[in-house]
């Protein structure tokens, strides 16, 4: 049998296709997702239905944003799903979580087993909606997941890291071997638990741009020491004064750490130079 083809559908590659083929895993998503009737869920790549149908068995409507055309359209005429799902075809970078929620008078839980080749950018895309958001749960890459909840120090403590622990407390759910999907991934899976901070718990920073470009440049030389790779934003001085020491490399330095430097560059946007 044609390990691409899924209920009778072939699986593409371009659109990241992998779908869960396990009871089990699935049942274990949907507890941690723990939908509640009244809630605002809407699912990113729905595909097949592994997640939706037990997630929609829960609710009176749920959201899906599924960008294969032919899969929207078999949801569409599912026979049970069909009249309880909104279904958007279109590509879920483009789309505008802030005004579902809106319409939907409260934030969204939005969860999916994502398509691998967009998953850091579309969480990028996420995170700009974040006051829009109660939480989110989704199946990703192992390795992507380790990214997202490194602690300072370690390999997979990165640009990610820094950003999504900026704006979310990150908890690891459940690991998944290639075996639970058809067709089977090359890569372990994990799924993971993202919770946005409130306002008042979020670190304090005035601009979330320059944090962004610190992060981009730190870790764009990340086996550079900070004199060398933030020099030209900050003088050792500076850094000294933030009690920051600039012969550490970009993972050494925490993310509140990484919010005091895009505090000081935001009220000091010419200043600095190298020392
Ligand atoms: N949820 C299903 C499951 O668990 O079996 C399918 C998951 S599969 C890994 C990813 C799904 O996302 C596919 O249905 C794919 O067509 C869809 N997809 C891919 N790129 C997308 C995008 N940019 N926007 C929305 N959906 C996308």
């Amino acid at each position: 049998m044609n390990n691409r083809v899924h209920q009778g559908h072939f699986a593409r590659k371009r659109f990241g296709q992998n779908f869960l083929n396990d009871s089990y895993i699935i049942d274990s998503i949907v507890s941690a997702i723990h939908p509640q009737k009244h809630e605002a869920l809407i699912e990113i790549g729905p595909g097949l239905g592994a997640l939706t149908e037990p997630v929609a068995e829960r609710l009176d409507a749920l959201t899906v944003i599924e960008l294969d055309r032919d899969l929207a359209a078999r949801l569409q005429t599912h026979p049970f799903l069909g009249p309880k799902l909104t279904i958007y075809q279109q590509d879920a970078m483009t789309f505008n979580f802030a005004e579902l929620a809106a319409e939907r008078g409260q934030p969204l839980r939005v969860f999916g087993n994502l398509p691998y080749n967009i998953s850091t950018p579309l969480m990028f895309h996420l995170f700009s909606y974040t006051d829009a958001i109660k939480d989110m749960h989704f199946m990703l890459q192992k390795e992507v997941v380790n990214r997202l909840v490194a602690g300072p120090g370690s390999k997979a403590y990165g640009r990610l890291t820094v950003m999504a622990q900026y704006y979310c407390n990150v908890i690891p759910v459940l690991e998944v071997p290639p075996e639970s999907f058809t067709p089977a991934p090359k890569v372990d899976s994990a799924v993971v638990r993202l919770v946005p901070h409130t306002s008042d718990q979020r670190p304090s920073v005035s601009d979330v741009r320059v944090l962004s470009r610190i992060t981009t440049e730190a870790f764009g030389k990340r086996r550079k020491t900070l004199r060398n790779s933030l020099g030209h934003l900050f003088s050792a001085e500076v850094l000294a004064e933030m009690g920051i020491d600039a012969t550490l490399r970009a993972e050494n330095i925490s993310v509140a750490q990484y919010c005091q430097l895009a505090n000081w560059l935001s009220t000091h946007p010419e200043q600095p130079q190298e020392s």
